[in-house]
């Protein structure tokens, strides 16, 4: 154990409190959130559709109907999360999301090959409670 001090009152406290004992303020290392990335669609033609998604370093392929999920750092820095979506050769459409530090969210890609051009792909994203 070792002592810190409050970022609100200034006085001395546990580095495993979880609030200060003083003024209530919550302490304790921030833990880092989860970005998960779903790609869903309404789609009428199945086609050769996915996304790539590029977060903190880390690049991973999702396909239809499926998820994947990124650490997201709590170190104080915004990133971006990067999506390029991909229907065969024709459609695609890149996505820049800013992703705050320790934030966890869920983003959902869909398409909707309801709709022209790059208006087909829909995104969305909620907060995503991990406990
Ligand atoms: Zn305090």
């Amino acid at each position: 154990m070792a002592l810190i001090k409050c970022p609100e009152c200034g006085k001395e406290i546990s580095d495993r409190a979880k609030a200060c004992i003083n003024c209530g303020c919550p302490i304790g290392p921030a833990s880092n959130g989860v970005l998960r990335v779903q790609l869903n669609s309404f789609l009428k033609l199945i086609g050769n559709m996915s996304i790539t998604v590029t977060f903190n370093g880390v690049t991973k392929r999702i396909t239809r109907g499926y998820y994947d999920e990124f650490v997201v750092p709590a170190d104080g820095k915004t990133r971006n999360c990067n999506i390029t979506c991909v229907h065969g050769l024709l459609d695609g459409r890149v996505f820049n999301i800013p992703i705050q530090s320790g934030e966890s969210k869920k983003i959902f890609i869909t398409y909707n090959d309801g709709k022209f051009g790059s208006n087909k792909w829909e995104y969305r994203d909620e907060l995503y409670v991990t406990k």
